[in-house]
């Protein structure tokens, strides 16, 4: 596997990753020291809002492919302090991830996830695996929004759930290390009705919940709500006692932000 391209810009630095089969991924060197690797080539789940799943799943990465993003960017010069899984795929979905965040904590590489939920019985496994942090993307307050929205993961009672039953078996550190992730879309679920459905699931659970801004991608017209909305919704959800941040410039730059990466299938030659 090589790095076949390599872009910059203010907060981030992108990499085309391509493998022994032709198949391509990419992955983010965030703030010089955090790297955001792919787990799959594509993605089942089919978020609509996602360049990386518009074209479904070719296939999971392997550990030795997983491992090697890590590699790949160090040989280029480049620090990796930390891990996150949050590029290209469902990492939950592929069994690879399990053996790699153990890998990482052998090296000393902290590695966190980001999931939209894989199944119930893989939430519950990853909450206790040793990674350094789990965010959930949960984007919806009500049912039918995140079946819309997150079509190919656990529906709202599932992932809450599991929560609830495994989040008191964890000590108190390990559950500050659960998060909850919003994407904010215009028109899709950014009402009153739909946040304080959303409030109404997390606070009993106490979580940082993340506020995510889209960045756009050419298959979707989604797009966030403008500042002053997204401020508002901020301020909202934080009068019910949650705990709620936005996302980061490097999160939201065209270069390597959430939901911009890309994935070619063996055999695919349309160009990146
Ligand atoms: S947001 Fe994540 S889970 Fe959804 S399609 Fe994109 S990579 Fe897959």
């Amino acid at each position: 596997m090589r790095i076949d391209a390599e872009r910059s810009s203010e907060f981030n630095r992108r990499f085309g990753i391509r493998f022994e089969d032709g198949a391509r991924v990419e992955a983010v060197l965030y703030r010089g020291d955090t790297l955001c690797i792919s787990t799959q080539v594509g993605c089942s789940v089919g978020c609509p809002f996602c360049a990386s799943g518009a074209q479904g799943l070719a296939r999971s990465l392997k550990l030795p492919e997983l491992v090697g993003q890590i590699t790949c960017v160090r040989e280029r010069g480049y620090e990796v302090k930390r891990v996150t899984l949050s590029g290209v795929g469902e990492p939950l979905l592929n069994p690879a991830c399990v053996e790699f965040v153990h890998a990482c904590r052998a090296e000393r590489v902290p590695p966190s996830v980001t999931t939209s939920g894989g199944s119930a019985e893989l939430l519950r496994r990853w909450l206790h695996l040793p990674h350094n942090g789990l965010t959930l993307s949960v984007h919806a307050g009500e049912e039918s929004t995140r079946a819309r929205l997150v079509p190919g993961a656990p529906n709202l009672a599932t992932l809450f759930d599991v929560l609830q039953e495994h989040l008191p078996k964890l000590s108190r550190s390990r559950r500050k290390k659960v998060a909850l992730a919003y994407l904010l879309l215009a028109g899709e679920n950014d009402s009153d009705e739909e946040l304080d459905a959303f409030a109404e699931r997390a606070l009993p659970l106490a979580f940082d919940v993340q506020l995510y801004s889209q960045n756009a991608v050419a298959h979707s017209g989604l797009r966030s709500p403008e500042e002053p909305r997204l401020d508002a919704i901020k301020r909202r959800l934080e009068a019910t006692g949650l705990h709620v941040r936005r996302s980061s410039k490097a999160r939201r730059e065209a270069n390597g932000g959430c939901g911009t990466l890309l994935a070619l299938g063996p055999g695919d030659s349309r160009k990146q």
